[in-house]
């Protein structure tokens, strides 16, 4: 049967985008829906936005610091308007350039709300396109328990569109989102708040890194509390809101903001109308090669939950491009080493395994560690310190793990994500000259096991 399209994919985001570019690129007919914004979560209410706003918010140390330089500065002031306007007039940038390049590249561009209407054929703006394969790439949405007076909180949807920044504000959750954002208020001078329901934030990362984060933001005087979670939100007559803790206290802010994960963005989208199946957690379930139980629906990104990172979209992306349509060119992706970092204030940069990680894998673990004041530091009042920690496997010297945290260490650690992904040792490690002076260096330079 001759179909419209070859590959139609439905949302132009990080995952979509690069599969229907690959695939056009190979000679496939290709088709794209999009319902909200080219360029999907990251582009414009994800790691972009964001990383602008990490930045923005990091002038307050650098303007603080540089009196120790000999810089004397009028009294700062900032202008979160001014932030917000210059970010989506970048963003309408990227918008462009997203546009050009799927159109660029021979796809098929139809700007509305994709349906399923039967496994080879989707319908958009009341047309119908049928196509031989359908890739779902429709990615996730900001999930807020469902607590009276929830409807009072927000998003990270919201938090980049903000009016004004909020005086005080409430973060809720412990994750990449919740540690960002907190770092992004009260850098920019909100009195800010970090809760989250359990012991200590950031679950699955390095032990040491989750404690060494929580020193740093506490010596910048961010307001943690663990072991806490909200009951009810009830807004105030001056529009402020009380909020009541499940173990009974009242905190009172001006804005509450849940990052307290994301669910798979399926609304609307036909499922029913295919065999495909869903997990144990709700997210489209597939195998190895992205193949949903419908044997024409495939899907990737994060509507797959498996690794929630705009890489590991655009890689899966490319993986399924290839597969369809340049078979010689298919490579797996590889899930082990995924290096990742959190733009909190200070950076982690992570990759491999955590210490807890690999005692549980059964290794003989050797750990290095440093701990040291910044360079740039030295000459200022600012008590920062950054934390270097790498996991050895002492029986083949082999380094399972490199953890950070410090300014770029998401910088950093895309470098050692090569060695580790090449394999590399201690040794080698060790025999790397270093580049002096930096704070990446001291990777190259931890010679005594701690403990040793
Ligand atoms: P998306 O990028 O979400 O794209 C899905 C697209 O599908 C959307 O444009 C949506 O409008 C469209 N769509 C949905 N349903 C339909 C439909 N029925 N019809 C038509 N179109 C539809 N990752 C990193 O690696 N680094 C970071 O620093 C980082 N920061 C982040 C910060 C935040 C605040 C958030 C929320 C996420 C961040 N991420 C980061 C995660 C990253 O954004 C996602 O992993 C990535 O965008 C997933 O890509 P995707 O293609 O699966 O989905
Ligand atoms: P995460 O899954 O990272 O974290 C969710 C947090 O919310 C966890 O601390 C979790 O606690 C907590 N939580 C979950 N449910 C509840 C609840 N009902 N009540 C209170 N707390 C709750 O999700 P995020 O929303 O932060 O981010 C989504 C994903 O986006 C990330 O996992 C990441 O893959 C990606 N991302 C990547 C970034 C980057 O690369 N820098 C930046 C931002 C997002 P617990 O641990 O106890 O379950």
């Amino acid at each position: 049967m001759a179909y419209d399209f070859d590959l139609y994919v439905i949302g132009a985001g990080s995952g979509g985008v690069r599969a229907a570019r690959f695939a056009a690129g190979f000679g496939a007919k290709v088709g794209v829906a999009e319902s909200r914004y080219l360029g999907g979560t990251c582009v414009n209410v994800g790691c972009v936005p964001k990383k602008l706003l990490v930045y923005g918010a990091h002038f307050a140390e650098d303007f603080e610091q540089s009196a120790g330089f000999g810089w004397s500065l009028g009294e700062a002031s900032f202008d979160w308007a001014t932030l917000i306007a210059n970010k989506d007039r970048e963003i309408n940038r990227l918008n462009g350039i997203y546009r050009n390049l799927l159109v660029n590249s021979g796809v098929t561009l139809h700007e509305g709300h994709a349906t399923i209407v039967d496994p080879h054929t989707v319908e958009v703006n009341g047309e119908r396109h049928s196509a031989k394969n359908i890739l779902i790439a429709t990615g996730g949405w900001p999930q807020i328990p469902q607590i009276p007076g929830h409807e009072h909180a927000i998003s990270s949807n919201q938090a980049f569109f903000l009016k004004a920044l909020p005086k005080r504000v409430l973060v809720v959750g412990g994750g990449y989102i919740a540690v960002e954002f907190a770092g992004i208020f009260h850098g920019l001078g909100a009195e800010t708040s970090l809760l989250y329901r359990g012991d200590l934030f950031l679950r699955g990362f390095d032990g040491a890194v989750r404690k060494h984060l929580q020193e740093e933001l506490s010596k910048r005087g961010m307001d943690l509390q663990f072991n806490a979670d909200i009951e009810r939100i009830d807004k105030q007559a001056d529009g402020s809101l009380n909020v009541t803790l499940k173990d009974g206290r009242t905190l009172h802010t001006d804005c509450v903001f849940y990052a307290t994960g994301r669910r798979p963005m399926l609304d609307n989208l036909g499922l029913e109308n295919t065999a495909v199946k869903l997990d144990d957690k709700g997210f489209v379930e597939v195998n190895e090669l992205y193949q949903t139980a419908e044997p024409s629906v495939l899907a990737i990104g994060d509507v797959i939950g498996r690794v929630q990172l705009t890489p590991v979209a655009l890689a899966e992306g490319m993986a399924v491009a290839r597969r369809l349509f340049k078979p010689e060119q298919y490579r797996a992706v590889d899930y082990r080493m995924i290096p990742t970092a959190v733009f909190s204030l200070p950076n982690i940069g992570t990759v491999g395994l955590t210490e807890e990680q690999a005692r549980e894998a059964g290794h003989d673990v050797q750990i290095f560690e440093s701990r040291f004041r910044p360079m740039k530091l030295t000459l200022t009042d600012c008590q920062e310190r950054t934390l270097m920690k790498l996991v050895v496997d002492a029986r083949t010297d082999k380094v399972l793990g490199c953890h950070m945290v410090g300014p770029d260490a998401g910088e950093i650690v895309q470098g050692l994500a090569i060695a580790l992904k090449a394999g590399a040792t201690k040794r080698d490690f060790d025999e790397t000259i270093g580049v002096h002076p930096t704070a990446a260096e001291e990777f190259v330079t931890m010679r005594t096991p701690v403990g040793a």
